[in-house]
């Protein structure tokens, strides 16, 4: 039985590739540099990987910026805006170009736009989204692949096996920019591209080439299942003497697995961690020639591999296969985990003793292969640990379970409807016609942060610390008075990421030292960690909510992040439904939501700023996530009197096909993302009739341009012409905390005058 691995993260222990990475974009290392540090975190990862007993290896998993910008660079898909760019470079570096097409250009007087980027899939990580046009032609263009493979022989020998986006996904993955054809029917310009990759790489010695096809998880047209069919028979007819792989991953292969078995490819993976049900179907359709790479150790979370459920999969395929058509891996690759565990020395012992990071999932493969061959006391010390996990007093709180077991359908509705909300609300705000608020955060600047990080140092006692905190929020309370906003917010500024300060105050948390994964690029983000039953010791943010509201005369809203964003930005549970878990995060909030309202809080904000992303990704299961999902936000927002006002915030908006579970919310209040679609996505809510009030972003605060007042009064008329002028807010795409003072006072300064000029209008 062969072991593999699908890719290794490449940002190294240490972050060494964001830092080298920011420093050679602000110049201050050169090429040579930033390819040491490269050089140096692929041979650690190859050693890393031959130390663990990995047979197959990958490389050219390493990227610069993403693996996807990668291909499209390999394949010479660069859109024609970069041309200048390349003219331009003086020192003639393709990497320059390569991270212009990631990040932008403005220099050397050429201002050119970065490409878009958007989630891969369902996991936080982005990618760069491939452009395509009419007459696209695809050529090799970048020599890394074959540097990196040569590079990999030397240190792997056969072992090395180069990892490539297949063909289909490719696609699939990128936008068509121009209209008149679909992008899918590029696939015959495209494949015999990858076909004289493969032989390259055949003729440089690779023995084995992994070919990801993430897309076989997606529901796929007739179109597209017969772009793979094509695809697979025309790299099958045109290379001999090497073996592909094609990697699947992060979703059953369903009403494509005929299609995928039936592939003529060398071997098949699956992933079982996602979708154990699977290799049923898989087992009973697959042809004699195709082996099946197992993935049975989660890539895509924190915790040990149970060792006795993966070798009864195994067990399966092998009584049906034999060990020669068997491979064993990790779920998919290996990228969406924490480096290495080794470097978390202060977490809880007995916690840790459940946990695996990346370098550990590897050691874990091979150990569930030396079990499966008959080594059977690697057991043990695997079930102890799974069972210690499975009894701690640490994980189960009785009184959460029974709490969670007891959930009515009062606990999830307001006490009535909303139209008798809508008049307590009137009567007791009286807020104008387009009130005007923000999102919540108010710009985190540099002073900010320096306070927080000597407060962590213990440099500044918690009474400074608070003091200048304090002193931060009362002025940004004072501006927005001045400027004349409606519903004020106090701007966040004790909070440094709106997950972590909820996860460090709630029970069932904890946080990694370097538990780092890559979200794009440079920035890489450490999610908390949720291993216990959740419950909230004391209040949370009644302290900072009261002393803001204390401060003004206007209604000052309370700020909560909801249960499914939270779930959605952390590592979770793996051994009960992330319903329940979410279930157990609402009730933590809604007790919080309770808290504001005794206080005198009288709107509460609680953002589900996550909750599209959570959609599955096959359609079929999308109701089933949003009842929870929805029921979860239910939750929280219903254990408070009518005369409250609950708003909820959403981020990237496009809810066409979902809009009546987002009515289903009902929420007072919801503000959303959609300034940069010229308010279109409100169709979707004009059509449905949404009937509660509602805030679409009159502007886009991803970057630093100043919208004009009558830019923003005229989408606000657009808006009016689609909804209830009565039920329309005021207010930005989202938070300001990445934006700086300057231009948010100047842009919330136009907001406020277009929603005055939008008054007079109607
Ligand atoms: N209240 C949060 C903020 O303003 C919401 C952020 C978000 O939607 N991502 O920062
Ligand atoms: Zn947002």
């Amino acid at each position: 039985m062969l072991t593999q691995n699908l890719g290794y993260p490449r940002i190294g222990s240490q972050r060494q590739l964001k830092k080298a990475s920011e420093q050679y974009w602000a110049g201050k290392i050169d090429l040579r540099e930033l390819n040491k540090v490269a050089q140096a975190i692929k041979e650690q990862n190859w050693n890393t990987q031959l130390d663990a007993g990995t047979d197959l290896i990958p490389c050219n998993d390493f990227s610069f910026y993403d693996q996807v910008l990668d291909t499209s660079f390999l394949l010479g898909n660069i859109p024609h805006r970069y041309s200048a760019v390349l003219s331009e470079i003086k020192s003639n570096q393709e990497i320059d170009l390569y991270f212009a097409m990631a990040r932008g250009y403005q220099k050397d007087g050429l201002d050119i736009t970065a490409m878009e980027m958007t989630k891969w899939l369902d996991t936080n990580y982005h990618y760069i989204v491939p452009e395509f046009n009419a007459n696209q032609e695809f050529r090799i263009f970048s020599e890394a692949i074959f540097g990196e493979y040569n590079s990999a022989k030397k240190l792997l020998g056969e072992k090395a096996k180069p990892v490539l986006l297949g063909p289909v996904s490719y696609l699939l993955l990128g936008k068509e920019k121009e209209q008149g054809f679909e992008r899918i029917d590029l696939i015959k310009k495209l494949v015999p591209v990858y076909i004289e990759i493969i032989n390259r790489l055949r003729l440089q010695g690779a023995v084995w080439i992994q070919l990801d096809e993430p897309c076989f998880a997606l529901d796929l047209s007739k179109k597209e299942k017969e772009a793979f069919e094509y695809a697979y028979r025309a790299i099958a007819n045109r290379v001999s003497g090497i073996k592909l792989l094609v990697a699947t991953y992060f979703e059953a292969l369903l009403d494509n697995t005929q299609l995928a078995v039936s592939l003529p490819v060398h071997a098949l993976h699956i992933d079982l961690v996602r979708a154990p049900e699977q290799l049923d179907e898989v087992l009973a359709l697959i042809p004699e020639r195709l082996k099946l790479s197992l993935g049975v150790v989660d890539g895509r979370n924190v915790w040990k591999n149970d060792y006795a459920k993966s070798l009864v999969l195994i067990n399966k395929a092998v009584e049906k296969l034999g060990t020669d058509r068997v491979l064993i891996a990790p779920s998919c690759s290996l990228l969406h985990s924490p480096i290495d565990l080794e470097l978390e020395t202060a977490i809880d012992p007995e916690i840790r003793n459940w946990m695996a990071f990346a370098k550990q999932k590897l050691t874990e493969v091979n150990e569930i292969r030396q079990i499966a061959e008959g080594k059977t006391m690697l057991l043990e010390a695997n079930k102890a640990a799974i069972e210690s996990r499975a009894s701690s007093q640490k994980v189960h709180r009785q009184e959460v379970k029974k709490r969670i077991a007891a959930i009515s359908e009062a606990d999830a509705t307001r006490k009535s409807a909303f139209p008798i909300r809508q008049r307590l609300h009137q009567q007791r705000f009286n807020l104008p016609t387009f009130p005007t608020t923000t999102i919540g955060s108010f710009p985190q600047t540099e002073d900010i942060r320096q306070l927080r990080a000597m407060f962590k140092k213990g440099e500044l006692s918690l009474k400074q610390y608070e003091q200048a905190i304090e002193q931060a929020t009362i002025e940004t309370i004072r501006w927005q008075e001045e400027i004349g906003l409606d519903v004020l917010v106090h701007g966040e500024f004790e909070r440094n990421d709106m997950v972590e300060y909820f996860g460090e105050q709630l029970d069932g948390f904890l946080f990694t030292k370097n538990g780092w994964v890559q979200s794009y690029g440079s920035r890489c983000v450490k999610p908390p960690v949720i291993y216990g039953d959740v419950s909230r010791p004391a209040d949370m943010t009644v302290r900072w909510s009261t002393f803001a509201a204390a401060q003004t005369d206007k209604p000052m809203k309370g700020m909560l992040t909801g249960p499914v964003t939270i779930l959605q930005w952390s590592f979770v549970r793996d051994d009960q439904p992330r319903e329940t878990t979410t279930n157990q995060i609402a009730f933590a909030i809604r007790d919080e939501v309770i808290a504001l309202e005794a206080a005198g809080i009288a709107i509460i904000q609680i953002d589900e700023a996550a909750i599209r992303e959570g959609l599955p990704l096959r359609k079929a299961k999308h109701p089933h996530y949003l009842n929870w999902a929805v029921k979860a936000f239910r939750i929280t927002a219903s254990g408070v009197r009518d005369e409250t006002q609950i708003h909820t915030h959403m981020c990237y908006s496009e809810f066409n096909n979902i809009i009546e579970h987002i009515a289903a919310m009902d929420a007072d209040v919801i503000t959303i993302e959609t300034s940069r679609s010229q308010m279109e996505l409100l169709q979707a809510f004009a059509h449905f009739e949404y009937p509660n009030e509602i805030g679409p972003g009159v502007y886009d605060i991803h970057s630093p341009r100043v919208p004009g007042t009558e830019e923003m009064a005229s989408l606000l008329a657009k808006a009016a012409d689609l909804l209830p002028a009565r039920n329309l807010w005021v207010n930005p795409d989202c938070g300001l905390k990445t934006r700086k003072w300057p231009e948010t006072k100047a842009a919330l300064e136009n907001m406020v005058a277009a929603a005055r000029m939008a008054r007079e209008q109607i």
